[in-house]
């Protein structure tokens, strides 16, 4: 046996112990592995001046938000309701970087109320931010318009998405910058980690820095996420150490013209949870068809919807019969959707009543589930120095109707 096979032997026996513990469906998380993740940004990027802002809308549970805390993150939050998870977990204003998209005033009024970072992405936002808080520093998100590749769900930096000040737009921010008198202390760029080369990420990245020159007040740049990470064997993830050089040679220039040290922000999400998560599942039918079989799982997209959204490829372990014969399956769910998990996908040999395990879903995993078809969401544990955590209860069906409200209709 090779060491990895060795690895996943151990893994794939901890997975089932938690599941023997905790119950199935289940998210579970390994600090381990995020720390591990963190560490290597850092060794690529450094510490002094580089603050990495975990994009928390991969996974916000409060005690993986203190975690990485603790290592020294600061965060990335694209809502309010982000924020104030944020907040609670003990971030401070400044250490949290408010992205939203297609807000209204009032939430950029209680963005300057926390004291947050404020990362405004279309024009109307930046106005209403020069009249209203004119003395309250502004970020302003650009739209480098580099096609990044990827799934067109996931690409956000290109000419036709919605994410983002154009490019060719400058002369506008600038008017109203001046208008104003706006302090604009960072200018921001979110590619999107389904970029498809890090070539692009750094084109990218390289259009931004051209931009932050306009700005004499700047003190930050934020390169977003274009961190790439293997889903699949034939993946390729981020060179961190060449996009890191790169960015280190562009924010040297830059401090030289501006005459000031400028700082690093970067916004990683997949990249410091997702391989740190792991989404346990029970095979409750298997169901022979002509030139198939389907398994039948006790979840479906309601608990993990990036297959359907966006064709994702988890690999797949039975941790049951992790020995047996290997064989095609396809992996489905029980909602009255179309709700395919894995197609023609080999696995070992799976039983009624075996639990298996997606890879790779500590990002936008547990964060997008939903209630949908009237089913509970599943519980999520944290593994830390080898001991486990319940850090979500799973729901009942209380939670499922505690919010409804019954009138005196309908006796
Ligand atoms: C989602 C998001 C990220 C993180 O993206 P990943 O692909 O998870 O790395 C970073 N910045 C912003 C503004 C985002 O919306």
């Amino acid at each position: 046996m090779t060491e990895s096979e060795i690895k996943e032997k151990q893994l794939g026996k901890a997975l089932l112990k938690l599941t023997q513990k905790y119950g199935s469906p289940l998210y579970a998380y390994f600090t381990e592995d995020i720390e591990k993740n963190y560490r290597k940004l850092r060794s690529a990027f450094g510490d002094e001046g580089v603050h990495i802002m975990y994009a928390c809308k991969a996974l916000t549970n409060l005690v993986v938000l203190k975690f990485l805390k603790k290592l020294g993150c600061g965060l990335d939050a694209v809502s309010l309701e982000e924020a104030k998870l944020g907040l609670l977990a003990g971030f401070k204003g400044r250490e949290i970087v408010f992205t939203p998209s297609m807000v209204g005033g009032a939430d950029y009024d209680k963005a300057v109320e926390y004291g947050l970072r404020i990362n405004v992405g279309d024009l109307q936002a930046l106005e209403y931010m020069g009249k209203n808080h004119p003395n309250y520093p502004v970020c302003i998100r650009l739209n480098p318009h580099v096609y990044a590749g990827g799934h067109e769900k996931i690409s956000v930096g290109h000419v036709q998405s919605k994410f983002g000040i154009s490019i060719f737009q400058m002369d506008e921010v600038l008017d109203l910058v001046k208008k104003y008198s706006i302090r604009v202390d960072g200018v921001h760029m979110h590619a999107g980690s389904d970029i498809q080369k890090d070539e692009q990420y750094m084109e990218a990245i390289g259009v931004i820095f051209g931009k932050a020159e306009f700005f004499p007040d700047l003190e930050y740049v934020d390169i977003g996420s274009g961190f790439k990470i293997p889903y699949r064997s034939s993946d390729t993830s981020s060179n961190l150490e060449k996009i890191a050089s790169f960015v280190k040679e562009k924010l040297n220039t830059l401090s030289v013209k501006l005459n000031k040290r400028v700082e690093l922000l970067m916004e990683p999400g997949k990249f410091l949870v997702s391989n740190a998560g792991y989404f346990i599942v029970e095979a409750t039918v298997v169901k022979k068809a002509p030139g198939k079989t389907f398994v039948g799982v006790d979840s479906g997209f309601n608990h993990l919807m990036r297959p359907m959204l966006y064709d994702a490829w988890h690999d797949v372990i039975n941790l049951s019969n992790p020995n047996g014969k290997s064989q095609k399956y396809d992996l489905v769910g029980y909602i009255c959707e179309t709700d395919t998990f894995a197609t023609d996908r080999e696995v070992a040999e799976i039983r009624v009543g075996d639990f298996l395990t997606f890879k790779n879903t500590g990002a936008y995993g547990f964060n997008m589930a939903s209630n949908y078809n009237s089913k509970l969401r599943p519980a999520e544990v944290l593994v830390h120095e080898g001991k486990d955590y319940l850090i979500r209860r799973r729901e009942t069906f209380e939670d499922l109707i505690s919010t409804q409200v019954l009138p005196d209709l309908f006796y």
